[in-house]
């Protein structure tokens, strides 16, 4: 099933499920009791919103070998955590901020796991059980802060740093996915999850003998190699097999006066 958030004129922004190319309402939320209504509109007629709004935002390091080693880094010995906050998602379209204290900011195209139930102390054969689904994600990050602050908060924390969607499909098996990443068009990321350093099953077994993941919290599990820089005006396109597409244009932020 796919599940989205959508808002049609001045509607309140409300949960739908995904037909072909018609958007249902949802009585209740995909994170607890639901019941699906009668698909009633076109999918181009809806504005797709995140398809969720988490708690928190798990980012995961170097989960890539050929990303690790394009930055000059090993990849680590067990998963390497990090939070971007909540006030950083967007949904599909809407634009990335380019902040004006950075002077390089890059895309990191992502597979985000969505968790659906309360999960601590999980084990990797159990992981699977507490997921609701999955959804495209870009850990937007300005490279020149991060490296310079030593730790990541500032550079993948910034408003409008984590885009999300377009939907979250709960069919899909995340073991061999393709995830592209275009740039106006240009290719600039292209791997398989199957690349992955830790899989997503042993991403929530780590985790959650950390914290407890509440249902509505995602996880970044980490970019291919091929970052780069983005610039205002550009256009940048994320697609994985059975995910869909998020696209997003990049704009340059002015600080408030
Ligand atoms: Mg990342």
């Amino acid at each position: 099933m796919r599940f989205v958030r959508f808002q049609i004129g001045k509607e309140p922004p409300q949960y739908g499920w995904l037909y072909e190319e018609m958007v249902g309402r949802l009585e209740g939320t995909p994170l607890g009791e639901f019941r699906r209504l009668d698909v009633e509109f076109p999918l181009e007629a809806v504005r797709l919103l995140p398809p969720v709004l988490p708690g928190k935002i798990i980012g995961i390091g170097r989960n890539y070998f050929e990303h690790a080693r394009e930055h000059g880094v090993e990849v680590p010995e067990v998963p390497l955590l990090f939070l971007k906050p909540p006030s950083a998602i967007i949904g599909p379209g809407d634009p990335i901020l380019l902040p004006p204290q950075s002077a390089r900011v890059e895309h990191e195209a992502e597979l985000a796991v969505v968790i659906g139930r309360r999960a601590r102390w999980v084990s990797a054969d159990q992981a699977q059980h507490f997921v609701l689904g999955y959804t495209i994600a870009n850990d937007v990050t300005a490279r020149d802060l991060q490296r310079r602050d030593g730790q990541w908060t500032r550079g993948k924390g910034f408003d409008t740093f984590c885009p999300i969607g377009p939907w979250i499909d709960t069919n899909c098996d995340p073991a061999d996915l393709l995830i592209n990443c275009r740039v106006n068009g240009e290719l600039r990321q292209m791997a398989s999850t199957r690349e992955m350093v830790f899989t997503v099953q042993q991403l929530i077994a780590f985790i959650t003998s950390v914290m407890t993941l509440e249902p509505g919290d995602i996880i970044l599990t980490g970019t291919p190699a091929g970052t780069g820089p983005i610039e205002a005006g550009d256009l940048v396109s994320i697609t994985i097999e059975g995910l869909g597409e998020l696209e997003n244009p990049a704009v340059q932020a002015l600080p408030e006066k």
